[in-house]
Formats: structure tokens, C-alpha cells, sequence
């Protein structure tokens, strides 16, 4: 039986596990993988290291320290959390029956992809999914936002502070109809492309054109510096599906301590509800999360 199990090796868990570690606990984290979305960088023929901030040293060093403490990880996607008593089974794809007093979830969104061509082969190569980080380095660059929905339209919103163009392409100008929207239809330096359907990305080393089909069926190339696919982000939350509330989006709903609605389940990062998707806010609210789960599990030792 362990004292807890952190799901994900992200910024969150790898924070959660070490802090976990450091306060004694018997702590296994279980992931696919050991540092999540940090292994994504954005690559543009202008940009050097130090104008975006990662927070990869802080990850970096607590993923180091999992590397070397292997009795604390083990690699494998979680299926399912079900509740025995007053503990936990976390169930994983081979079929492992993994038993803790606590959990931490800490499983990260996925990026919703387009699945056309040219989209593999430039991803973070000119063609980025995250404009909340990168958004600052399009100073009077031409940009193009993929998106119909509230992602899109924060991203759109915020390139036309700074960049000399915004395409913001979408199926339906639903989404443009509250005060944001109307403000980045107005904007002089955007132009919405409404009714357009994404063919193709074109580019060299980096991607520098996409390909539209318009509502008439006729095709069209725009050029740009930078593209930004903004489509959604879905929380990998389907393990605690009716076992924790979810929000609208299905993120695990917690309060200021990290704590979902069923006690002994603590969420942190992208998954959990809260503010904004960054490296360094997923490390504070995995550290959070260890401690509250210490706190909770302080009661039971
Ligand atoms: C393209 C891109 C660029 C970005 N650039 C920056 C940047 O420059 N600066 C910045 O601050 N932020 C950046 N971000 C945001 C940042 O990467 C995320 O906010 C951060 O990684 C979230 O950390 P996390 O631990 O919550 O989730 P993640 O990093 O997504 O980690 C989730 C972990 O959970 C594991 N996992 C998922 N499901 C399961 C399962 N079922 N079973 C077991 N394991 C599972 C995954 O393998 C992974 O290890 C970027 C995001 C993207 C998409």
C-alpha cells in the first residue's frame, strides 16, 4: 500500500512526487512519461532560449531526481481510480492494481490536432499550439490563429497588441459574438476568415504558408511568420470520471489546496481547474497539492 500516488510526470507531478519524497511518504508516480509537455519547444528562425520563460531548470531538476529513484516510478499509462474504503486502486493499462491512501492527478490536457498535411512535419517548427507562451515573440510579425473558440480568440486578442497582422480562421463567428470577440473584430490589424477550412501547411525548415479552403470551395495561401493552432485543450481527467466533479471543459474542479470534491484525491496542473497553462504554475500548484495531500494523509498515519 502506498501513502500516495501522483499520476503524470509533468511539471505537477514531478513536483507533487518530490515533495511527497521529501516529506517521507511511501510515493509512487505513474506516468507515461517523465517531463510532459516541457519536451515541447517552440522553434523560430528569430528567437533565442532566453526570451521565453520555460521553467525547465526547476523541472529538470526534480525529473533528474526520478530518473535516479526508480523505486518511485513506474511507466504506465493510468486507466481508471476507484475508491475502496477509505483508500484508493489505480488501475493501469497492463492490467497492474496499483493501492495508495492518497492520489494526486496530475495527467496534463491534450492539444487538439487538425490532421493535415504538413502538420506533423512543422509542429514547433513555426507552427505552435501554445500562444499564451509564445505570443510575445511575434513583435510586428504576421501570425494566423486556427481556432473557434475561446482559445482561439484570447490568442487572437492578444497577437494584435503586438503583431503587424492576425488571421484569426474559423468555421462559425460564433464565438466573436461577447465583448473580446468584438474587440478583435474591430481590431484594424486582424482579419477574420470566417467559413475556412484548414487544407494544408506548406513551409521550408519552417512552417511559412497554410493552405484555406474558402466557403465557396476556392483555395487560398496565407503567409506568415508564426501559426498557432488553438483549437482546445482536453484535460486527461477520464480516469476519475464520476468518482471527482469535473467542470464544463472536464477539468477536476479543487479549491485553493488542490483538493478535488472527494477527499483524498488532489488534483494539480493543466487537469485541474484553475488559471492559465504554464510550467511554472503547474510546479507551484503540484507543490500545493503534495502538501495538502500531506496534511490530509497526517490524519491517517
Ligand atoms: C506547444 C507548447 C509549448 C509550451 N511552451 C511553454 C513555455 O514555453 N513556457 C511555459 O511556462 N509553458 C509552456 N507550455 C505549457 C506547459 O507545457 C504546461 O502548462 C505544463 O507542461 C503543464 O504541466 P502538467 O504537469 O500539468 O502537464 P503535462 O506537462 O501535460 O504532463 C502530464 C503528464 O501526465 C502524463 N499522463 C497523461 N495521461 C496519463 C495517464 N492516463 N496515465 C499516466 N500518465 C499520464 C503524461 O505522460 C505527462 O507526463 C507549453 C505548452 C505547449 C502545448
Amino acid at each position: 500500500m502506498y501513502d500516495l500516488i501522483v499520476i503524470g510526470g509533468g511539471p505537477a507531478g514531478l513536483t507533487a512526487a518530490i515533495y511527497g519524497i521529501r516529506k517521507r511518504l511511501n510515493v509512487l508516480m505513474v506516468s507515461r512519461d517523465l517531463g510532459g509537455k516541457t519536451q515541447w519547444k517552440l522553434a523560430l528562425p528569430w528567437i533565442e532560449d532566453y526570451q521565453v520563460i520555460r521553467g525547465i531548470e526547476v523541472v529538470d531538476k526534480f525529473k533528474s531526481e526520478l530518473e535516479y529513484l526508480d523505486f518511485a516510478r513506474h511507466m504506465e499509462k493510468v486507466e481508471k481510480i476507484e475508491k475502496e474504503g477509505d483508500n484508493f486502486i489505480v488501475r493501469t493499462a497492463g492490467g497492474g492494481e496499483l493501492k495508495t491512501r492518497a492520489v494526486i492527478i496530475a495527467s496534463g490536457t491534450k492539444q487538439k490536432t487538425l490532421k493535415v498535411p504538413g502538420e506533423r512535419e512543422f509542429m514547433m517548427k513555426g507552427l505552435c499550439y501554445s500562444a499564451l507562451s509564445y505570443a510575445p515573440l511575434f513583435i510586428d510579425k504576421t501570425t494566423v490563429v486556427i481556432g473557434d473558440g475561446d482559445l482561439a480568440l484570447r490568442s487572437a486578442a492578444e497577437l494584435a497588441t503586438i503583431a503587424k497582422k492576425v488571421y484569426l480562421v474559423s468555421h462559425s463567428d460564433k464565438f466573436l459574438a461577447n465583448p473580446l470577440g468584438k474587440k478583435v473584430s474591430a481590431a484594424k490589424n486582424v482579419t477574420t476568415l470566417i467559413g475556412h477550412d484548414v487544407q494544408e501547411f506548406r513551409g521550408d525548415e519552417f512552417a511559412r504558408a497554410v493552405v484555406l479552403k474558402d466557403p465557396g470551395g476556392g483555395l487560398m495561401e496565407v503567409t506568415a511568420d508564426g501559426i498557432f493552432i488553438e483549437m482546445a485543450l482536453l484535460p486527461n481527467s477520464q480516469m476519475v470520471e464520476g468518482l471527482v466533479d469535473l467542470d464544463t471543459d472536464g477539468r477536476i474542479l479543487v479549491d485553493t489546496s488542490g483538493r478535488s470534491t472527494m477527499p483524498g484525491i488532489f488534483a494539480a496542473g493543466d487537469v485541474a481547474s484553475g488559471y492559465a497553462e504554464q510550467v511554472l504554475i503547474a510546479v507551484g500548484e503540484g507543490a500545493k497539492a503534495a502538501l495538502s495531500a500531506y496534511e490530509y494523509l497526517l490524519l491517517k498515519m
